[in-house]
């Protein structure tokens, strides 16, 4: 498609096709992911497949190379260990898809799906949790929708960024960060060619008294330099440890600086009332502005080096 100048100059000179992060599409993914039909996602369950297979047809409508095992996908059986249960093994995987600018290094953007289904797997706190449906709306599908948004906003931005982008929607998180420390255990690149990790778990949920926190500070030393000068309409606080809270701690592990968004706890965690009309999907789509604008910055430096934070 050609455009006249003028158009362009017209329309701000901006990439015509790309979406900034949008609360309408945030709401929708969650509203699809965290319904009741969706069952809580469940580790093991048909509809944490079916959460699986939405993903990977996004990933695949925003034109990402598929780099798990069998295209998307990277399979891997998943443990029960927190309770006793009969059916400990189950079927499970991370949904993987790779932005290739044809760089020498990769970033990271990750986010598990998987929740607590109808809580028979463990780490549900409601009073009888079994046969209730845990939704799962902040937990996670709203950081599910930040990597949607993400995924498409760079994908379709017809930018060639510095760096390679990698979309990872982590199974079973909440039986212990399995799915993240199964693709370090077995990655689909080298993990040597990776810069960073960015996670989102739970951000659906801002509080303009608190904000949002960025754990991961002190992962590197250049997290200083990317931070300078950016600024937000939404409230935000920088937390310098990065081994903690969700998958970003696996890459942690393997000494990769982290970033890991959150906006904090909240009377629903863990619990069946985590429903999706309680996500602030307007002040979401600000945190994925914000998320852009320190990836922009990050992708104008040089490859990280990993500082352990004590
Ligand atoms: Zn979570």
């Amino acid at each position: 498609m050609k455009f006249p100048i003028f158009l362009l100059l017209l329309l701000g000179g901006g990439p015509l096709f790309s979406q900034p992060p949008s609360a309408e599409r945030i709401t929708k993914h969650v509203n699809r992911l965290a319904s009741d039909k969706m069952r809580g996602r469940g580790t093991g369950s048909r509809e944490n497949e079916r959460a699986a297979a939405y993903i990977a047809k996004h990933f695949k409508k925003a034109g990402l190379k598929p780099l798990g095992e069998q295209g998307y996908y990277q399979s891997f059986t998943a443990k029960v260990r927190r309770i006793v249960v009969p059916d400990s093994l189950r079927k499970a995987a991370n949904i993987i898809g790779f932005l290739d600018n044809g760089a020498p290094y990769t970033i990271v953007i990750g986010a598990h799906y998987d929740h607590l289904g109808l809580g028979k797997q463990g780490s549900s706190l409601a009073e009888k949790p079994e046969g209730q449906i845990h939704n799962g709306a902040d937990d996670n599908a709203s950081g599910v929708a930040g990597l949607l948004e993400l995924a498409q906003y760079y994908a379709k931005n017809d930018v060639k960024e510095p760096y390679n982008l990698l979309f990872m929607a982590f199974g079973a998180e909440e039986l212990g960060l399995q799915g993240s420390r199964h693709f370090l255990n077995h990655p689909t690149l080298p993990l040597e060619k990776l810069d960073f990790m960015v996670c989102m778990d739970m951000i659906g949920r801002y509080n303009p008294d608190r904000g949002v926190g960025i754990g991961g500070y002190g992962t590197s030393d250049a997290w200083p330099t990317v931070f300078k000068g950016v600024t937000s309409d939404i409230k935000f606080f920088t937390d310098r440890a990065g081994n903690g809270g969700s998958d970003n701690a696996a890459f942690y592990a393997k000494q990769i600086p982290v970033l890991f968004f959150h906006t904090g706890g909240h009377p629903d965690y863990h619990k069946p009332t985590d429903d999706p009309e309680k996500i602030d999907a307007q002040a979401e789509a600000k945190i994925l502005r914000l998320e852009i604008d320190l990836l922009d910055k990050a992708m104008n430096e040089p490859k990280m080096t990993f500082t352990p934070v004590r």
